[in-house]
């Protein structure tokens, strides 16, 4: 069969092109990503070697081979791993873009990557990283399993295609060979490959080994030295979860964090423990640092890798972790499941909810923890993930108390833009208030200039902003220590009732006129409790959705009934003696007519919505604006 030539996908050629000019500094770390994809391969044979006897004797003992080759020129790295297909491969390394390329050219969008080369070192692009060393990569794969010995070439040279060719290979796995530039030629030096490796990859559970030549005493003549190549492992190869605590660094920490979650990030707390008794387990969880753009897609997913007695059984398993603690990674090692367990036993075993609950309660006291003893680290947390912890309060009722405790919101006091937690709500409240506010709108400038807001800026009260759309979702039927959360937009309002009975007698005939006219857009009209400067607002009833709830539903095709709200009147505002004057004295007039309306569109503008009708809106103020100009003129 000959060589079959292939184009690259736009996203990977527009990847190799910044591989290839890459100023990039640490080159080195292409060699981790080529051995992280070497580990990977052969956790996914060990794992098929469970069920296929097969692949195990085929392969022999799992490892990963490095083989410098000063005269060709090559560095050439060996899995015994799951190995690819020509499909596969295809895909893999041609065709598909991985989750990876898209975000680092994505968050490289805008940025001069010649210029901050670090970028690339901080997202580790996995394979195409190698092109930065190697003017032409070849990688011999044969599938674990596939008997014969029929194994697939790929080959590059990084100029928009590649090539893939049927070959001959003995044994399973992969060999990537890398055919070293001339100016990277260090990367074939034993001691350059032994630090790089130290540095990045010594927590790779497989051995990482070389041929070394050492000098030994000869067995057959006294003082004389002989040459032997044996084979070294060059890393220490623990499970650094299954390490002590204390030997740890902080950098073995963070490059095991890059390996299993892809973040370019160093994360933003490690949390490591065991557990014993009814359960034996191990967890060694992060939390990452910045939440990653895909958090909300419907496909994001979740859990930490699953791990029984160091044998990986699944990446992402999502029985571990409650979906509002998602941003999670890590891995879990459990000595009590057995080997053979499949997603579907996962499902309601014993086992599986022990550790699930020990996650989430180590995770949310963690959480607790840093709260009160850094309260800074905790707020970049909360600024990434808070919008995903919140939905625990509506999803995992055991736990909404642990929840709330942590919550942080906007509120009218909050200064700068800064967070305020419930309890620190609840100790500021006024005495004689019983409700705890919060408003919800699209941003925190939209709440602070609220109508809605003006008696409690009136009394003094704290109002919570909430900006996020599922907000009121969530908090609509809760309560915080014994204090209801109550929606500032929605129902009545009665913190002043002063004066209440002869407004109602003054404006109650006026009030007829206008639920008359209005009939159409509102369900009530009434005197508001809530209005202290303007003139009137538009307020949902008790029961009903919250208009950004609405909103969001409409946005996401749902058929959300329009629901009538109530127009609600402040009847202290001058306004209003003006219009019962007109209405005293003409009775229900085109005047008090084309006022009503104008009072209608008002309150949709202060909400934030457009008058009904924008043309007709503006010619009644122009009107308006034109009488007073005439009689100021003739006065
Ligand atoms: P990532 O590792 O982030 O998925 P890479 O670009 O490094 O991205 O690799 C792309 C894919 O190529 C991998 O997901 C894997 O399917 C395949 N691959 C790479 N190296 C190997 C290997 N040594 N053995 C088997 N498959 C591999």
């Amino acid at each position: 069969m000959t060589a079959q030539t292939m184009e690259f996908k736009a996203e990977i050629k527009q990847l190799l092109d910044l591989m290839i000019h890459s100023l990039y500094s640490h080159k080195e770390i292409f060699l981790r990503e080529v051995i992280s994809n070497a580990s990977d391969a052969i956790d996914k044979a060990r794992y098929e070697s469970l069920t296929n006897t097969d692949i195990i004797t085929m392969s022999g003992p799992w490892k990963i081979k490095i083989t410098p080759d000063k005269d060709k020129g090559t560095l050439t790295i060996s899995d015994n791993g799951i190995g690819m297909t020509q499909e596969e491969i295809i895909e893999a390394l041609g065709t598909i873009a991985h989750s990876g390329t898209k975000q680092f050219l994505s968050a490289i969008q805008n940025k001069d990557v010649k210029n901050s080369p670090e970028l690339i070192g901080q997202f580790g692009v996995g394979f195409y990283s190698s092109f930065m060393v190697a003017d032409r990569v070849t990688v011999v794969t044969r599938k674990a399993g596939n008997l014969g010995n029929k194994g697939t070439r790929w080959e590059s040279t990084a100029d928009g295609s590649f090539t893939v060719d049927e070959v001959e290979k003995t044994s399973p796995g992969t060999d990537v060979i890398l055919h070293i530039k001339d100016d990277e030629k260090k990367y074939l030096d034993e001691w350059e490959i032994r630090t790089v490796i130290r540095k990045y990859s010594d927590y790779i559970e497989y051995p990482i080994v070389m041929d070394v030549e050492r000098e030994q005493e000869s067995t057959l003549e006294k003082d004389r030295k002989v040459t032997v190549r044996e084979e070294e492992t060059l890393n220490s190869q623990k499970a650094i979860w299954l390490r002590d605590k204390a030997e740890i660094t902080g950098s073995e920490y963070n490059e095991f964090y890059k390996h299993i979650s892809h973040d370019f990030h160093d994360p933003l707390r490690v949390i490591h423990y065991r557990a014993e008794g009814t359960s034996e387990f191990t967890c060694l969880l992060y939390l990452p640092a910045k939440a990653p753009m895909d958090i909300f897609y419907k496909d994001y997913r979740i859990g930490p890798t699953l791990y029984v007695k160091r044998v990986q059984i699944m990446d992402h398993c999502e029985q571990l972790l409650p979906v509002y603690l998602r941003f999670v990674k890590g891995v879990v090692d459990s000595s009590d499941l057995p080997l053979n367990v499949s997603r579907e036993m996962l499902q309601n075993n014993r086992q599986v909810e022990i550790i699930k609950n020990n996650v989430t309660k180590k995770v949310l006291d963690t959480l607790g923890d840093m709260k009160k003893n850094e309260p800074e680290a905790y707020l970049g947390f909360y600024r990434e993930f808070g919008k995903v912890l919140k939905e625990g309060i509506h999803y995992d009722f055991s736990k909404r108390e642990p929840i709330a405790d942590i919550l942080l919101f906007s509120s009218t006091k909050s200064v700068d833009g800064g967070l305020r937690s419930l309890q620190e709500y609840l100790d500021a409240m006024k005495p004689g208030q019983e409700e705890i506010y919060y408003i919800t709108a699209s941003s925190l400038s939209e709440a602070a200039g609220s109508p809605y807001l003006e008696v409690f800026r009136d009394k003094d009260y704290e109002v919570l902003i909430m900006t996020d759309e599922i907000d009121d979702f969530i908090f609509n039927a809760f309560e915080f220590k014994g204090k209801k959360l109550k929606s500032a937009t929605r129902g009545e309002v009665s913190l002043d009732n002063g004066g209440r009975e002869e407004a109602q007698k003054q404006y109650g005939k006026l009030m007829e006129v206008i639920k008359g006219q209005l009939t159409d857009d509102v369900k009530d009209v009434r005197l508001s409790g809530r209005l202290k400067e303007s003139p009137c607002c538009l307020v949902s009833d008790e029961g009903d959705l919250d208009p950004n709830m609405e909103k969001l539903l409409k946005a996401m095709g749902q058929d959300v009934p329009s629901r009538k709200r109530i127009l609600e009147i402040n009847p202290s505002h001058e306004l209003f003696s003006v219009l019962n004057g007109i209405f005293e004295r003409d009775g229900e007039g085109d005047m008090l007519k084309e006022y009503i309306s104008l009072l209608y569109d008002q309150a949709l503008l202060l909400e934030g919505s457009k008058p009904r009708n924008p043309l007709l809106f503006a010619r009644h103020v122009s009107k308006l604006m034109v009488d007073q100009a005439k009689k100021t003129q003739a006065g």
